[in-house]
């Protein structure tokens, strides 16, 4: 009892001590942030070196100093690090410090292999509530400071936001919003509907996957919807039609956060919607290619995080698992954090066919981008030439029209293959709350 008062006395101090200055962070000068951010990798860096055997072992037979390692740069003297390394042995990540034994599991996605877990120490998930400022601090100015904000969140039951918030509640003072109310995902659209319209939210916050499909089925279905002033979304893609359609069609803005189990904070869109803008000072970004060597700004590469804060499972050089371009230009907004301006999708996604040919996930959606009776869809690769097709369509009537003739389309792209296709009144997102539209259990199919 009184360990738990003392638990939430600490958790609101690590709070308090990390809000000062969160606000002005995106618009500091960027020789500034680096600073920040390099004083950041030397404390990480020495911690992984002393605590976290995956980094002891590696340092010792490198031969590596860890007091070489003075800033972000020097991060590339370490290997590349593989999800699939974490996964097979998430203990070897952990710190074996206190805070790495306190810390507290989260899992990723699992809808294409096992889960991988990542494990938070509670103070590093309190210092959370402050890193938020900067992201809230978007949100407050679209609705004007001191309103209160009425919101409506859609998660998955048992996902790492809510997960994140039960910490809060367990380790903090801090009280969770008022005028919110959240709903799962799981629930039937009739009752998100009719909550939507009785709760009259400002702000709707959700998957990407979800909040798209829910806007394409009332735009379809003609369905009246209290219309938000703002959307948000996080965990998993919207696509640029779905993003258009609430955009334009709803006249809805749309704003995003980048956010994993591996890192809480990554990056925020903000108000001119270029991009997200990347917590530099919490968490390196760098894009690698094929090679794993950086690649110029501007062009397509794999997002690589260095996660500065966590101090339960430590990534450094992480293979996070996206793809994206990095802008080279500074962002409209005055903010003065790096900008990414293209987050792709998922690298982990791609299908590779019986003939070793790789198909991206977005030739596929191709298929699917201009067929608006199509709500959400999702291409499952069991074998290397046997997929099965799951498609949600506004009405039964539609699917039987479009069925076949989306089949035939796909078979063109992916040659001579078995498509089974079915019809589903809702397509499930994993655990985690990500949903995959491409996905494949075939070993072939992984990558790495
Ligand atoms: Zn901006």
């Amino acid at each position: 009892m009184l360990d738990a008062f003392f638990t939430r006395l600490a958790g609101t101090g690590t709070v308090l001590a990390h809000l000062p200055g969160q606000r002005g962070i995106p618009y500091l000068a960027p020789e500034r942030l680096q600073k920040k951010r390099d004083a950041r990798v030397r404390r990480i860096v020495r911690y992984a070196a002393a605590t976290v055997p995956y980094y002891r072992q590696l340092f010792r037979q490198q031969g590596i100093d860890p007091r070489d390692i003075r800033g972000a740069d020097d991060l590339d003297r370490l290997p590349l690090l593989e999800k699939a390394w974490v996964r097979a042995d998430p203990e070897h990540f952990r710190s074996q410090s206190r805070s790495g034994r306190r810390a507290i599991p989260f899992e990723t996605s699992g809808s294409t292999r096992s889960p991988l877990t990542a494990y938070h120490d509670p103070m590093s998930v309190a210092a959370n509530l402050a890193f938020c400022e900067p992201e809230k601090e978007v949100v407050r100015r679209f609705f004007g400071r001191g309103r209160p904000v009425r919101q409506i969140s859609i998660y998955y039951p048992g996902s790492s936001v809510l997960q994140i918030w039960d910490v809060y509640r367990r380790i903090t003072f801090v009280p969770p919003p008022a005028e919110h109310l959240v709903l799962s995902v799981t629930d039937p659209l009739d009752k998100v509907v009719a909550a939507l319209n009785a709760f009259r939210p400002d702000l709707l916050i959700g998957y990407g996957s979800y909040l798209e499909s829910l806007f394409r089925m009332a735009h379809a279905r003609q369905i009246t919807l209290h219309p938000p002033k703002l959307v948000m979304y996080g965990a998993d893609m919207m696509t640029e039609p779905g993003k258009r359609l609430i955009e334009e069609q709803f006249g809805i803005p749309v704003y995003s956060r980048y956010r994993a189990v591996e890192s809480f904070q990554i990056g925020f869109t903000c108000e001119k919607g270029q991009g997200f803008h990347i917590r530099g000072d919490l968490c390196d970004m760098k894009l690698v290619g094929a090679q794993g060597q950086r690649v110029p700004a501007g062009e397509p590469g794999e997002i690589v995080i260095s996660n500065f804060v966590n101090r339960g499972t430590v990534l450094l050089n992480y293979r996070l698992g996206d793809v994206g371009v990095m802008s080279g230009a500074p962002c409209g907004c005055g903010r003065t954090l790096p900008v990414l301006t293209g987050l792709l999708g998922r690298a982990e996604d791609a299908l590779i066919l019986a003939d070793g040919r790789i198909v991206d996930p977005r030739l596929v959606w191709n298929v699917f981008k201009d067929r608006p009776e199509i709500v959400r869809y999702q291409l499952v690769q069991h074998e290397p030439a046997r997929f099965a097709l799951k498609l949600v369509t506004t009405d039964r009537e539609a699917y039987d029209r479009i069925g076949s003739a989306v089949a035939a389309d796909l078979r063109e792209l992916l040659g001579s293959v078995r498509i089974d296709t079915s019809f589903c009144e809702r397509l499930e997102s994993s655990a985690s709350g990500k949903f995959r539209p491409v996905v494949s259990h075939c070993s072939a199919g992984a990558p790495r």
